[in-house]
């Protein structure tokens, strides 16, 4: 059976038992467990600090995990990073005080830079042919300049408030992450077809995210225009009504676009037009 590690609070928690729940599989959120079975699905459930995760996959105490890209890259352990999941985006960034002129990356030679992320700082430090002294602390990053800790910080910004705050402002991006699968390499055959079976059933739930089962009605004579404004479909579903002269019109649709695809169709008169909740698209 495989063993999936993941963030006993925090963050990443939350969202992480919502992709096994949607994925039909049910892990308790609890953080008071280390280990429990999840329902749905053939998988034991570890719950780690995220720092923990990606060393506990590298290591094979658990096969498989979800932790965010900063912290794999952080880790440097020998993972293989299996797909992207969509939730705990946010990017390992350079900030400065706001009061200083700001010429580029080489302003950091000569300065300390407080971070919880040292080894991706170093290295991006040593790509970019910068010596700097990289202190690490562990946690509140952002008020080390003000306390004179630090002349910069190196820390994870989503909405750039906190820095803003801290009287800080962001100059370069290092990474870009979010939260990821990771497996143990090489996993045996079993575990391996165990794993293919849990990408697909996480692949078709967020694929499925955002998307809207929409119904409507139709002149006949309109269905080449409505295929026209709804492009990349291979072909919405067609179904005749009792009318002969008006026909059911079936198209899936991403929330995102819903609402200018639904006006350019009740231009070209389409009527009564429903929209419906997508419990999960399989390809
Ligand atoms: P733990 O107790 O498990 O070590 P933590 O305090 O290190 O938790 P959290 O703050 O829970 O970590 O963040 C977990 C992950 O969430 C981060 O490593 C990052 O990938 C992601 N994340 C997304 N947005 C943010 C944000 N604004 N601040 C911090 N982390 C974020
Ligand atoms: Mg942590």
């Amino acid at each position: 059976m495989l063993t999936i590690a993941i963030q006993n609070k925090g963050r990443l928690n939350e969202d992480t038992v919502a992709l096994l729940a949607d994925a039909g599989i049910s892990a308790s959120a609890s953080h008071r467990k280390l280990i429990s079975d999840a329902k749905g699905f053939p998988l034991h459930v570890l719950y780690l600090r995220d720092d923990d995760i990606p060393q506990a996959v590298a290591m094979g105490v658990a096969d498989i995990g979800i932790v965010g890209l900063n912290e794999v890259m952080e880790k440097g352990c020998e993972v293989e990073i299996m797909m992207s999941l969509g939730f705990g985006a946010c990017r390992l960034s350079l900030a400065v005080p706001k009061a200083v002129d700001y010429p580029g990356v080489e302003w950091f030679n000569g300065k300390r830079v407080a971070t919880s992320y040292p080894k991706i700082l170093k290295d991006f430090f040593k790509e970019n042919n910068i010596t700097a002294s990289v202190h690490e602390i562990a946690g509140s990053v952002e008020v080390a300049p003000a306390v004179g800790m630090a002349d910069a910080i190196f820390d994870i910004v989503s909405s750039g408030g906190t820095l803003i705050q801290n009287g800080l402002r962001e100059e370069d991006t290092v990474i870009e992450s979010e939260a990821v699968l990771i497996a143990t390499p090489g996993l045996d055959e079993d575990k391996a077809a165990a794993l293919d079976k849990l990408m697909f059933r996480f692949k078709s739930t967020l694929e499925s995210r955002g998307m809207k089962y929409v119904l409507m009605n139709l002149p006949k004579q309109k269905v080449k225009d409505a295929v026209a404004i709804l492009p990349g479909m291979k072909s919405p579903t067609i179904l005749p009504l009792a009318n002969p002269e008006w026909v059911s019109l079936h198209v899936v649709l991403h929330e995102d676009i819903l609402w200018e695809k639904i006006e350019q169709l009740k231009n070209i008169g389409a009527e009564d037009i429903l929209v419906l909740a997508l419990e999960n698209l399989i390809k």
